[in-house]
């Protein structure tokens, strides 16, 4: 059965739970009980287009007006969704703020396909753009959206899904309000690189390249450590490239004690260099990983052959990546606290946790993130008032993702004092610096 039909028909008794109660759409138990028993959804000769789209800061509306209103928000999405698809679309509401439209026949042949779906996800990020009003407030919304095309008469299968949310992620951390193609601009970098991640994995093809923390004197006051895949065909490949298929292919465990190992070993090294005595190093650790009772066993016997340099070592967690209970990894923050290890939360300014919350483990620093929206600084005020805020609470704040002189000055103007960004110093191997 072609998917419009299987959610067009009378649903019976029991499969009430296939639609969401608050905006009528097709939801994802749907979608999987669909994708059980049928999944050919559109059978005709033309490609069709998945489009995952997310809202850009959601959790922040609901935090400044409430979830009433981020429902209201929520139902008028769903409903300028139905409104810019075709009739023939099928739009479900995969959960939260996050929806799918699958479009049937959009082209015979892959280039015309491909120059209409993202045509038709253009149409779809400026028109979701246009405010949204509730009786209470008027609010514009960003979106970013993840587009894939599937071939013609191809069942439509979990790996396609998770691709186009791939594609989705890649948009969201290129800085969102954006459309990421999976042809275009994520197969490029995945294709092959998926089996590169099975079983045993080449690990002197990692590296690890530090990016500079700048004081306000320009003197280097920190280094955060960014994983490189030196891919023999394709050359140096960011983390955010394959992190994804780390997760994929369940190497985390292996990837963590790698990147752990490296760090410290490049700390100890850089000690006995007069002018790396000062500096802390920031390693980016994913809670779920974190949270292991590996990680600590890990952690411990490699803490026996560097006791000095974990004093120096500062763990930066993403407040994306944080779990909703900080009770999961707060023992562990405690016990390497007590071992003189320091923390930090990055992407402070979009954390869903409240500051109490926050204010339950010991932080050492936070950072924040310049993210520019048709040349201006996204919540400008923001962050111009965090540094208050940190400074009240004796915390270390550090402006990140600085891309020009201007935002640098006006952060200095902000009274914002360590600051880090290409327009500073790329990422680079640690010989660099110590030349
Ligand atoms: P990002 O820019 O990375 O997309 O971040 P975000 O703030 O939009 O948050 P994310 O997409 O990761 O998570 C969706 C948020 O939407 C989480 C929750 O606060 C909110 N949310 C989820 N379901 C509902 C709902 O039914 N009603 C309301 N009002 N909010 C919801
Ligand atoms: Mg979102």
């Amino acid at each position: 059965m072609q998917i419009q039909e299987f959610f067009n028909r009378d649903l019976d008794r029991n499969e009430v739970g296939f639609l969401d109660p608050l905006t009528r759409l097709p939801n994802r138990y749907g979608l999987d009980a669909y994708l059980k028993t049928n999944n050919i959804p559109f059978n005709s000769d033309s490609f069709s287009g998945i489009f995952l789209i997310d809202i850009d800061y959601f959790k922040s509306l609901n935090d400044i007006f409430g979830h009433f209103i981020g429902d209201q928000i929520l139902i008028q999405f769903s409903q300028r969704l139905i409104e810019l698809s075709l009739p023939e679309a099928v739009i479900i509401r995969l959960g939260g703020d996050e929806f799918l439209i699958l479009l049937g026949n959009i082209g015979e042949s892959f280039k015309f396909a491909n120059e209409n779906g993202l045509r038709f996800a253009k149409d779809l990020l400026e028109n979701l753009k246009e405010k949204f009003l509730t009786d209470q407030i008027e609010h514009q919304l960003h979106t970013s959206i993840g587009f894939m095309l599937l071939q013609p008469r191809k069942p439509l299968t979990i790996t396609d899904l998770r691709y186009v949310d791939f594609s989705l992620y890649q948009a969201k951390r290129k800085g969102r309000n954006r459309i990421t193609s999976f042809h275009e601009e994520v197969i490029p970098s995945l294709r092959n690189l998926g089996s590169c991640l099975e079983g045993n994995i080449d690990l002197s093809q990692f590296h690890i390249h530090y990016q500079a923390q700048f004081n306000l004197k320009n003197q280097i006051v920190g280094l955060e450590a960014l994983l490189r895949w030196q891919h023999p065909k394709k050359g140096t490949l960011p983390a955010e490239n394959f992190l994804y298929l780390i997760h994929q292919h369940n190497q985390i465990l292996q990837f963590g004690d790698f990147v752990l190992q490296q760090v410290l070993e490049t700390l100890k090294k850089i000690s006995t260099c007069q002018k790396f005595q000062e500096i802390e190093l920031h390693m980016n650790i994913i809670p779920s990983y974190f949270q292991q009772e590996h990680f600590m066993d890990t952690f411990q016997k490699i803490s026996e052959t560097y006791p000095l340099e974990i004093k120096k070592l500062v763990i930066e967690f993403s407040s994306h990546d944080l779990p909703k209970e900080l009770s999961y990894i707060n023992v562990n923050i405690l016990k390497l606290t007590q071992m003189g290890v320091r923390f930090c939360i990055d992407d402070i300014e979009s954390s869903t946790l409240s500051l109490n919350e926050l204010l339950s483990i010991p932080i050492y620093c936070i950072k924040t993130n310049i993210i520019l929206i048709d040349g201006q600084i996204r919540y400008e005020k923001v962050i111009k008032g965090l540094i208050n805020i940190a400074n009240a609470l004796g915390i270390k704040l550090i402006a990140k993702n600085i891309e020009t002189f201007e935002q640098l000055k006006l952060l200095k103007r902000y009274k914002y004092k360590y600051f880090q960004g290409n327009y500073l110093g790329q990422a680079q191997a640690i010989q660099t610096f110590k030349q």
